[in-house]
């Protein structure tokens, strides 16, 4: 099934316009891109045209829930790839089967996303077969909030199992770029990864966000509240601003307030005292007449 359009903004447009495939692209290497919402497609498509793929993008999420949000999810993924001149196919969304060996793991996340993987991956891999794909690939790579060794297990194991090759690739670090894309294109972006587990565990993750932001919060107020009337104190004992006595010692200084004090230093021998030779010589020459 061929991609649709949906509600984007005249910006959106414009911007996945320069991403569309050029002439050469019949010369690319068709990949079957297993897909699991608009703004997680963003980046991987993006990269994989630089490095010579032309990826058709392949629908099968049956974890997410409830079924308005996956056909949200669907219908944003849906108008963005027709203005970037991609083609969607729509393959089985099994809810049955997925509540049948993905829900009883629970909240035992990591079986619970290898099986949700699992699932949807071999889906994806079922359908390059059926449409003459060699190459897979899938957009959950590129979330930091996806287990990404488990789910590139996965899908080398469903590729390798169906005689396909995996394009294994690690997206995370675009995950910022994706989500700035993202919201300049006006896409609708969920902030939970699709079942119902993962809706409550995020609801529970942003909760103690919260809670830790309240908590430095208020720490920080009681710091600063009581480290206050210690400034003001250390600020008043400040030198030369409430207590200028202190600065009279200094004036004491040698040579400044007690020049007094340097007149006996002048008295030094032959300099200040040459008046004490005359007598003598004096008497020395009154004691020659004498005894002349
Ligand atoms: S958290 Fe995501 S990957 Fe894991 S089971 Fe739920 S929908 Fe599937």
């Amino acid at each position: 099934m061929s991609a649709q359009l949906a509600g984007t903004s005249t910006q959106d447009r414009q911007t996945e316009a320069e991403l569309r495939p050029s002439d050469k692209a019949s010369a690319a290497v068709p990949l079957l891109l297993h897909g699991c919402c608009g703004p997680c497609s963003l980046e991987p498509v993006r990269l994989l045209r630089e490095q010579g793929y032309e990826p058709t993008i392949l629908w099968s999420n049956p974890n997410i829930q409830p079924a308005a949000e996956h056909d949200r999810r669907l219908v944003t993924l849906l108008g963005w790839a027709y203005d970037a001149g991609l083609e969607v196919v729509q393959w089985t969304d099994d809810r049955e089967r997925w509540e049948c060996e993905v829900a009883p793991h629970g909240t035992n996340r990591a079986d619970r996303c290898r099986s949700c993987y699992a699932l949807r991956l071999e889906a994806a891999c079922d359908a390059a077969r059926e449409l003459g794909f060699h190459h897979v690939s899938t957009t959950l790579a590129v979330s930091p909030h996806q287990l990404w060794d488990i789910c590139t297990e996965e899908l080398v194991r469903a590729a390798h199992e169906r005689g396909l090759e995996p394009v294994v690739q690690d997206w995370r670090d675009r995950y910022a770029c994706a989500q700035a894309r993202a919201r300049d294109c006006g896409m609708y972006c969920q902030n939970y990864c699709g079942c119902r587990f993962s809706a409550m565990e995020a609801q529970i993750e942003r909760q103690l966000r919260r809670d830790a932001r309240k908590r430095a919060k208020k720490l920080k107020n009681q710091e600063s509240e009581t480290r206050q009337p210690e400034t003001i104190q250390l600020e008043t004992r400040q030198p030369g601003v409430n207590q200028p006595e202190t600065r009279q010692p200094e004036t004491r200084q040698p040579g400044v307030n007690q020049p007094e004090t340097r007149q006996p230093e002048t008295r030094q021998t032959g300099v200040n005292q040459p008046e004490t030779r005359q007598p003598v010589s004096a008497q020395a020459l009154s004691a020659q007449e004498v005894l002349s």
